[in-house]
């Protein structure tokens, strides 16, 4: 059972959120559900003095949509954009905020992922507003619908549907489309369309120029009577309409008006890995806004000599009387590169990536450890701008296949050969590298990032 703790929560509303979670954890029970609806109290709320108590109905109420995978925001090792952070919160902790900050609204449903349980419990902790996390479905109006049905006990009077991915909104732009909003009509925040728009034929020439008078690009939230678009959302579901890309455009097929209000052009939908690297930077993320994101790495690797009749350096065979012993080809420089690459954007090492207790790596060309890197580095908005290997050995010289390793490594990092360098060194007799035991290897990469791997 909830306490009531909370200074804006009337015993009804309470009573209401209780029903609700009972129902929802009875549904679990019956229908084996593995991820179920929760309402989640915030913890601020156990605090709060109860003589602060005040009577509110549930008016206003909020549809938060942060169901989707967001593949087009980068690669899926940053995990879901909406969980990403930007100046050092999650995206869509810093959508709450805005809807949690304003005093007109009562209650928030947010259709999340199933998979995203943890992340998003960890993201909305702490709000002084109930926030009921409802299952997604398959697509962005399936979720819509689910997280409208979580609400309807609460019986609000008006709903506002958001993008989870749209942080930026102020609390003027939340207001304009609650007073606009009546029991007839939706309301739509939009920013005129300021490109010149142009129809492509099928073989990408231009068609025609279309005329921009009347046309606006549609943000969200988008405002609605709660029942009116709900029971739009219903039968769309039931009609197997399933290809609305907003909310208006279900209000507009069940005929209901909906009037434009003044959107902002601040209130972007973080789409792209550049736009979430951007939304960082804006707020001060890396507090290096400056500067461009220039990161190094070094990797250091060593390996005994063997019996054979090569080594492999920095992808070159050479002959030499003996071997270097190793999983792989035991290819020193292209280890310790791997891991100064890896480095750069806090992917581990080279064993994260291939463990030497795996059959499959025995034997196999070092190079491959390399492009992998490389790959790890460039999912992560990374651009590589030199790298630098230094080998110790006594032997075999290098000298004589320097211009060879260079031309290797440019190939398979496609670097300019200027921004390569391969260096050796002897260890003047001394220690195990002296004694000419083995080889070692010192690399150092540097990489450029536009997007930062850690929003
Ligand atoms: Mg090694």
């Amino acid at each position: 059972m909830l306490k009531n703790r909370a200074p804006f929560i009337d015993a009804q509303l309470l009573d209401k959120l209780n029903m609700l979670r009972n129902g929802v954890f009875a549904c679990k029970r019956e229908m084996h559900w593995h991820f179920f609806q929760r309402v989640i109290m915030p913890s601020a709320m156990k605090t709060l003095p109860e003589q602060n108590l005040t009577s509110r109905e549930c008016k206003v109420a909020v549809v938060i949509v942060a169901a989707g995978r967001g593949e087009r925001a980068g690669s899926p090792v940053d995990g879901p954009k909406q969980y990403r952070l930007i100046g050092g919160k999650p995206v869509i902790r810093r959508t709450l905020e805005a809807f949690c900050g304003h005093p007109r609204v009562d209650a928030i449903a947010v259709a999340i992922h199933p998979d995203d349980d943890d992340l998003f419990a960890k993201s909305c902790a702490g709000f002084d507003r109930p926030i009921i996390a409802v299952p997604g479905g398959a697509s962005r109006q399936e979720s819509t619908l689910r997280a409208l049905k979580a609400l309807d006990e609460l019986n609000p009077e008006i709903v506002l549907i958001h993008d989870g991915v749209r942080p930026f909104l102020d609390s003027a732009l939340i207001d304009r489309v609650i007073e606009t909003v009546s029991a007839e009509q939706g309301a739509l925040p939009t920013v005129p369309v300021s490109d010149t728009l142009k129809r492509a034929g099928k073989d990408m020439q231009v068609e025609a120029t279309v005329p921009r008078t009347g046309l606006f690009a549609a943000q969200t939230p988008q405002g609605f009577p709660f029942h009116p678009i709900l029971a739009a959302h219903e039968n769309a579901a039931r009609a197997g309409r399933h290809d609305f890309t907003d909310d208006a455009a279900i209000a507009e097929w069940a005929g209901m008006p909906v009037r434009l209000v003044q959107g902002s052009p601040e209130n972007i939908k973080l789409t792209w890995a550049r736009d979430i690297a951007l939304a960082d930077h804006r707020l001060g993320g890396n507090m290096r806004t400056d500067f461009p994101d220039v990161r190094t790495g070094n990797g250091y690797d060593v390996h005994a000599f063997g019996a054979g009749d090569h080594v492999a350096l920095c992808g070159i065979e050479i002959p030499h009387t003996k071997g270097l012993t190793g999983h792989s080809d035991a290819d020193v420089g292209l280890h310790a590169l791997t891991d100064a690459l890896l480095a750069t954007c806090s992917a581990g090492d080279i064993g994260t990536h291939f463990p030497p207790s795996d059959p499959q790596w025995k034997g196999v060309r070092s190079r491959i450890f390399v492009e992998h890197a490389v790959e790890q580095v460039m999912a992560r908005g990374g651009s590589i701008t030199n790298v630098d290997i230094t080998l110790i050995c006594e032997a075999p010289k290098i000298g004589p296949h320097r211009d060879a390793m260079l031309a290797e490594l440019s190939d398979m990092l496609q670097l300019s050969s200027d921004r390569v360098s391969v260096k050796a060194t002897t260890n003047e007799g001394l220690g195990f590298l002296g004694r000419a035991e083995g080889i070692a290897a010192i690399a150092t990469a540097t990489v450029v990032y536009v997007a930062s791997p850690s929003g």
